[in-house]
């Protein structure tokens, strides 16, 4: 028998990646998802795939997909723009969906993985990143629908491995970027591609100092598919250590797209975090993991996907 795997948020970015690689290694697939920063287009190569199943559904209902033994938590908003305009969604998912989750991996005796973010480390005062840092989150910002549900989550998930014996991961997502990912879901990789695409002004929040860390969507996933078959129960940072401002991650837009647009000044959201760079030194100990595309090649390899949505 073919292990069977359930995946929520399965018609998002990164969970149709995941299902993707999830059959590539010969498991059943049971993939959810309400639709609400998802799209069915993500799955639809999959329409004949026999060891692939889809319910649309909301997982802050309970439900009960049947026996799995992995489950792979990854649904909820994921860009800023989207959880502020589902801000409490976002709180569900994260609590009342986790735990619908969290109770399926017990049933079943199952594996979770749980995706959260380095959002956990909010604006960060130590650089770069361990996951042995707590954070320096605004509990009460407009981010903190989606901070705080993410760090309830990590609190929930851990409580269900201590409590419940459920054999449970966490995994610290570090900026992901790649073809599905959704191009007007407002995230900075795909802001900047189509702006760059179409000729139009690349918007700067901020003067463009702030940094970030973009890791490519295949070694994300292979690092998640790495962490699930572990025995870490401790969260894992995974994301890419070379660390970009904006301002030189638009430069790169640029130079692989051959466009010439121009950049436009636009304010910072409030609580942006300045720097963010994974630590990724457990990856590589525990996982023997570590990102190999850089920002560039990572680009290039997007940007079909990216021409097809203009
Ligand atoms: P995405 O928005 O493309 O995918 C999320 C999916 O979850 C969508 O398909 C959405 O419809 C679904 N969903 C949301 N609420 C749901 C609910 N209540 N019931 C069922 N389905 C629901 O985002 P993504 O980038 O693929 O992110 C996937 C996960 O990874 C998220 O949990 C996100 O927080 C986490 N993450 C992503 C990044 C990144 O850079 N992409 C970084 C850190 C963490
Ligand atoms: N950003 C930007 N222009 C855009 C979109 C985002 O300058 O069109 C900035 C944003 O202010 C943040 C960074 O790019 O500093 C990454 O934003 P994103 O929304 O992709 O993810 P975050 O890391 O903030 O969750």
């Amino acid at each position: 028998m073919p292990k069977r795997a359930l995946v929520t948020g399965a018609a998002g970015f990164l969970g149709s990646h995941l299902t993707d690689r999830l059959i590539a290694e010969g498991l059943d697939v049971l993939g959810v998802d309400n639709f609400s920063t998802g799209n069915p287009g993500n799955l639809a190569h999959l329409a004949s795939e026999p060891r692939f199943t889809f319910e649309q559904r909301d997982i802050c209902e309970a439900f009960d997909p049947g026996a799995v033994d992995f489950v792979f938590n990854l649904a909820s908003p994921a860009s800023p723009p989207e959880y502020l305009r589902l801000a409490l969604e976002t709180l569900s998912v994260g609590s009342k969906g986790t735990e619908n989750a969290l109770a399926i991996a017990h049933r079943y005796g199952a594996s979770f993985l749980h995706a959260s973010t380095s959002e956990c480390y909010g604006d960060p005062l130590v650089h770069p990143q361990p996951e042995s840092y707590w954070g320096n989150v605004n509990p009460v910002g407009p981010r903190s629908v989606y901070d705080e549900a993410k760090r309830f989550a990590e609190s929930l998930t851990m409580a269900w491995h201590r409590y419940r014996g459920v054999n449970t991961h966490l995994v610290r997502i570090f900026n992901t970027y790649g073809p599905r990912l959704h191009p007007s879901d407002g995230r900075v990789i795909s802001n900047f591609v189509m702006q760059a695409l179409r000729g139009e002004p690349l918007t700067v929040y901020g003067d463009g100092s702030q940094t970030r860390s973009f890791c490519f969507v295949s070694d994300l996933i292979e690092g998640i598919f790495r962490l699930a078959l572990s025995k870490e129960h401790m969260p894992v940072n995974i994301g890419n250590p070379t660390e970009f401002t904006i301002l030189e991650c638009a430069e790169a837009v640029l130079e692989v797209t051959g466009s010439s647009s121009t950049l436009v000044y636009a304010p910072l959201p409030q609580d942006d975090p300045t720097r963010r760079q994974p630590d990724i030194e457990r990856a590589r100990t525990l996982l023997g993991w570590e990102p190999k595309i850089s920002l560039r090649e990572g680009l290039r390899l997007s940007l079909d996907f990216f021409r097809s949505g203009i």
